[in-house]
Formats: C-alpha cells, structure tokens, sequence
C-alpha cells in the first residue's frame, strides 16, 4: 500500500471542519483513494512507505562449532530473499527451545505482518498463558532479533540506526584472563593489555577456582553424585581471589581495569567481606555476588561497600530485577538479552537504567551465538548508558558458519555495519556441528552439597 501524499489544496483548518463534521468521505476524496492513485514519479522514496510483507515460517537452527549448542532463529517472509535471524541460545536445553520455535512459534507467527515487532512480542510472550521461563524466552527472542534484522533490511540500515543512532564510534570490551596461579593470571593479562584491552576479567582456574583445588573431596571417594561433578572448596576460593588481585595490581599497574566474576557460588555473607577486601584493588566491578534466589542481601552489600556491582545473567524477566535497578542496588546490568526475550526487552531495561545510572554489560561468552553478540553490540552502540560489553573471539568454524561475525581492534568490539543485524547463517556450515544433549552444571561441596549455580 503507498502512504498518501498531502494535498496542496487543502488547508488544516479546512481538514479540521472535515474530520468534526464526520466527513470522512470528503477527505478521502479529497486526497484521493490510496487504493487506485495513479503512480507520481516525483514521490520521494520515504514518502511511499513500504509495501507489506507477511511472516512465511519460523525455524530453528542449531549448531555447535565450538561446542557450545547455539540456537538461531530464521524468519522466511513472503517477500523473496528477505528473511532475519534470532539469537535463542539456551545452551543446557536447547532441544526443548527448538520445540517450541518449531513446534509453536511458527505455527503462531505464519501470515502475520513482520512490521509489528511489540504488538509481536507481546502477543507471543502471552500467547502460552505460562510465561516467563528460559526456554519459552529464548524462543521469542530469536523471533524478535530476527524482526528487527529484518525490520533492518528492509529500510538498508544497521540495526542501531533504528534505536536510535550511535552514542559512540565502538563497543568498549573486557577480556578473559585466567590461569592456575596469580602468576599465569598475571601473564595472561599483560597479553591482553599489549592487545589493547583496557579491561580484563581476571579469574584463577576457572569459577570458584573449580580448577585448582587441592583436596580430594569426600564425595568422588563416597561414590556421591556422578564422576563428573564439579567440586568447589569456597574457603579456598575466597583466600586465593585477594592474593590473585594483589599479584595483578602489583605487576599489571594501576592503569588496568580488573573485574572478577564470583558467580553466585559463595554464602551472601563470604561474598560481601570478599568484595569488602578487594576495595584496596579499585575493582572496575565485581560481577554476581549472590544467586537471584538471594537479592535482598543487596541492601547490606550496599551499606558495607562502595565496589562498582554487576548483576543478572541468570535474571529471566524484569520482574525479577525492576525495583533493585530502580533502587540503585547494583551499577551494571548483565542480562543475557536472549534470556529476557530479545532485543525489545533489553532496550526498555536499558532505557530504565538511565533513569537510575545503571549501566549496560551485557553476557556475552561463547553461549551467545555471533546473532546473539550483534544484538549486544547494536544496542550497546544506540544505549547512552552502556557500560562495557564481555568479549568472545570465534574460531574459525564459527566464523565460516556465520558470516559478519563481531570482530575486535584495540580492546573495542565492531560490528558488521550492514543492513539488519549484520550476521548471516550458512546452513550448511551449519549442520556440521551438531548440538550435544549433555550440558550440565552440578558443581558440589566438599561433603557433596549442591552449590547454586
Ligand atoms: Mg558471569
């Protein structure tokens, strides 16, 4: 349908008497039926808007070229050659979110108009009475990352154009330092500043430090849980963080940013006389001190430290985090935007943060797929208040399975600037990796108890 043209002959005040006189016909006939208008080659292209295009199908395609299961959504539309991609990457239940995109959503979203991603999302987000969960989450967000990459398309611009425009010329990053002693940790991050970063997470042998314990622990010699659990000490961990802080600051200077992440796995108390010790450290952030199943333990981290924190990987809906970004509870918010439904979400929360100097720092490791990543860097582009962005550089089979992969230069993340999200699919590359079914986080005391997360 073309958009109509004004009509010099009619004023506004003469509009006006028309509209309140319930002349509706009048005006039509006065402008003309948009309907049978003959074409005017002196239009101005945005003046005729776009034609209207339907969703064909929606599917899931998973793969795993680095192991990790990714789960991406194509929506094909009517329009030939014109389709957009989603992020839903739930990598520990990727079948069931393939299920639901293949099962549901497609069903749900066959013949309807790609223009309308919020009436769109909300729609979907209701449409299984139930909501609110990952798996159901992840699948909208790949169909809503793909409407806005194909909203993107067809207006031939990048993503972050339609959000707004950018904030700045590229995406401030942090990189992953780790190794088994302060020392390696130490080694690691001089490689990363000499690669420009100005941000570096520093972490010794993996979360907790699962890596490095030492002591055997009674459950694998009690035949407890499985062979393949991991084992965390948490009296250890919380020794060694300090020690490895001191290393870095001492040999690393003071121009480094460092962050850590303690991933939810010590008592809420532990975890706020950690942060409490680290402050001689200046820390850029301290990132999830206390598991979702722990927030009201904010308020007393707040009155007992001034360390920047960040907060909410494991976050689900904004119900779940609304009133403690509204009370200034944590700096950074750290959702897995695919985790909350997409881009759609993500933006009203960052858009929220503003009003409430809470900055954007978005998950991004290896379990958000290279579409993921794009919708990470759009909006980290358009956001006044983004904060910094997690790195990950793809090997070479991810990159051939998803052209316009995110790329990176003096600690900065560039995204493709085409039109859309910039990152492509091929099948085919694709459907050599297939996804696993054995992705498991059961991590265990000393005595075999059940550690969150
Ligand atoms: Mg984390």
């Amino acid at each position: 349908m073309k958009r109509r043209e004004p009509n010099p002959g009619i004023n506004r005040r003469d509009a006006m008497k028309l509209i309140s006189t319930g002349s509706a016909a009048g005006l039509l006939g006065m402008y003309g039926d948009p309907l049978t208008r003959s074409e005017n080659s002196t239009t101005p292209s945005y003046a005729t808007g776009v034609p209207a295009i339907k969703i064909k199908s929606v599917k899931a395609i998973a793969t795993a070229p680095e192991g990790s299961n990714l789960v991406i959504v194509k929506v094909e539309t009517t329009e030939p050659g014109l389709y957009g991609l989603g992020c839903a990457t739930f990598t520990q239940r990727a079948v069931p979110v393939i299920s639901a995109i293949d099962s549901y959503l497609n069903d749900f979203c066959s013949g309807k108009d790609v223009d309308n991603i919020e009436d769109m999302w909300q729609s979907a987000y209701v449409s299984s009475y139930w909501r609110n969960g990952p798996v159901l989450n992840n699948a909208l967000s790949g169909l809503d990352m793909a409407l806005w990459d194909i909203k993107g398309k067809r207006a031939n611009m990048p993503v972050y154009q339609l959000l707004g425009g950018k904030c700045r010329i590229a995406v401030d990053c942090y990189a992953h330092a780790s190794g088994p002693t302060p020392e390696a940790v130490v080694e690691s991050v001089q490689k990363f500043i000499a690669q420009g970063f100005r941000h570096v997470r520093i972490q010794q042998g993996g979360y907790g430090g699962v890596g490095t314990m030492e002591k055997p622990p009674d459950f694998k010699q009690a035949g407890f849980g499985r062979e393949s659990d991991m084992y965390m000490d948490q009296r250890t961990y919380l020794k060694r963080v300090p020690m490895m802080f001191d290393a870095v600051r001492k040999r690393c200077g003071e121009d480094i940013e460092l962050l850590h992440d303690i991933h939810e796995r010590v008592d809420p108390m532990d975890a706020i006389n950690l942060i409490k010790s680290l402050e001689q450290y200046r820390p850029y952030f301290i990132e999830d001190p206390f598991s979702p199943e722990n927030m009201k333990w904010f308020r007393q981290l707040r009155t007992t430290t001034s360390v920047p924190i960040a907060m909410g990987e494991l976050f689900n809906n904004i119900n779940e985090f609304r009133d403690y970004m509204v009370e200034q509870l944590f700096d950074y918010i750290r959702i897995h935007i695919s985790q909350i439904g997409g881009i759609t979400p993500a933006m009203k929360v960052a858009r929220l943060g503003e009003w409430f100097n809470v900055k954007t720092a978005w998950h991004g490791p290896g379990d958000v797929s290279p579409v993921g990543h794009a919708a990470n860097g759009h909006i980290d582009l358009a956001a006044w208040n983004f904060g910094i962005q997690e790195s990950h550089i793809w090997n070479e089979k991810a990159q051939a399975v998803f052209p316009g992969c995110q790329t990176y230069k003096n600690g900065y993340m560039y995204i493709n600037e085409g039109p859309g999200l910039g990152v492509d699919i091929n099948e085919k590359e694709a459907a050599k990796y297939p996804i696993g079914t054995k992705s498991n986080w059961t991590l265990r005391k000393g005595d075999g108890t059940i550690i969150r997360p």
